[in-house]
């Protein structure tokens, strides 16, 4: 839990330090290595992707303890991440939907709700003055349900909405699994320990030992995704000059960057949406168009006349332009028919009008330009038609 003090009877900040009177982040670890082991067992059931990589192993080379094990575990959710969310100590259905309105933004890019819980929900939120804090994703599940698993520190409607997107949004990417981005090695190899205890012992009161643990400990293979450290992360603090090397400050994240919004898209990828409208359904007719996809013959009536609606996976040939019904519906009928001589069979559908289309299976090894410049042809042809 937090050590923090407020922060506002302290020096004036600079602008990178938290704003004056709120305390900062700290994640949370479950209490015993029991409690690690067994949630750490539970993640990789839940996730496989938290489990350390094989080239992680490779690297060590051999078995670790249970208790180094777990440490070594990523927490997140499964790919579909449907959270009831709790509230401890508040029943203000405003406050409660502004502080989800912000947890949801995770799932403008992930595939990500967090829906109001009246009762046990897997997230439960308090805001006691311990701080800010969170358990880390799946660790939750490991926590009693009566008490709460993320705190938000004296939040009311009287909060600015800054704090709301630099806090709530922070304290439910821990939620969902993310740790802490400045302990990225690279970011922690910028920063001065001895000048950042000193500045967050002014700050909030931590003992070098929680700034070590919050701070300094980089985190572990299994947390890590194959992207670049960010520094403007909403999940990293705001460092100032004091805490650097370099005298340089950290900028830390006041809101999710494109790269969170990349990040959270990979993890929780949202579910794929088939492309293109359903095809309208086929309509029997008569009459022959002949045509070969590997020779790109075509052998068709004179005189019609057909349009794409857009080259793509998904394609639409207007026949209305050819004014006489028997025509029409003797064109529709041959395109499908050559379609089929050509194993691209119950791939385009006329509704009367148009004869529409998508890529079908097997097509994979034709070249899809190539095809509807082929189709192009057959309308050339098509348009000739009275
Ligand atoms: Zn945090």
């Amino acid at each position: 839990m937090s050590k923090g003090k407020k922060a506002n009877e302290h020096e004036p900040a600079t602008t990178a330090d938290p704003p004056d009177g709120s305390p900062t982040c700290v994640l949370v670890a479950l209490p015993t290595e029991k409690d690690r082991v067994e949630s750490a067992a539970r993640a990789v059931e839940i996730n496989p992707q938290n489990a350390p990589s094989m080239a992680f192993w490779g690297l060590i080379g051999g078995v670790l303890p249970p208790g180094q094990l777990a440490v070594l575990t990523g927490k997140k959710w499964g790919a579909k991440v449907d959270l009831g969310v709790s509230f401890m100590d508040t029943t203000d259905t405003t406050l409660i939907n502004r502080i989800l309105s912000h947890a949801n933004v995770w799932g403008e890019d992930g595939n990500i709700r967090f829906r109001h819980s009246q009762s046990g929900g897997e997230i439960r939120v308090a805001r006691q003055a311990s701080g800010y804090w969170s358990y880390l994703g799946i660790d939750a599940l490991s926590i009693p349900s009566n008490q709460p698993t993320l705190n938000l520190q004296s939040f009311s409607m009287a909060t600015p909405e800054s704090e709301y997107r630099r806090v709530v949004r922070h304290e439910f990417g821990h939620a969902l699994g993310f740790p802490h981005e400045h302990q990225r090695s690279e970011i922690i190899g910028l920063l001065d320990f001895n000048k950042t205890a000193a500045e967050f012992r002014r700050l909030y009161g931590w003992s070098a030992a929680t700034v070590r643990e919050q701070i300094f400990e980089p985190l572990s293979p299994g947390e890590i995704q194959a992207n670049d450290p960010d520094a403007m992360s909403i999940m990293c603090y705001q460092f100032s000059g004091n805490c650097t090397k370099s005298g340089q400050p950290i900028p830390g994240g006041l809101d999710l960057d494109p790269a969170d919004r990349k990040f959270v898209a990979v993890v929780y990828p949202k579910d794929v949406v088939p492309p293109g409208p359903p095809p309208p359904p086929p309509v029997d007719a008569s009459g022959k168009i002949a045509f070969d996809l590997s020779t790109k013959t075509i052998t068709a009536p004179a005189g019609w006349k057909l349009t794409p609606a857009a080259a793509g996976e998904y394609v639409e040939f207007d026949l209305s332009g050819i004014i006489n019904d028997r025509i029409r519906g003797r064109a529709a009928a041959r395109i499908k028919d050559a379609i089929d001589d050509a194993d691209l069979g119950g791939a385009f559908l006329w509704n009367g009008d148009r004869v529409s289309g998508v890529r079908p299976p097997g097509m994979e090894g034709v070249d899809w330009a190539d095809f509807l410049a082929f189709i192009m042809a057959i309308f050339e042809m098509f348009s000739k038609m009275k």
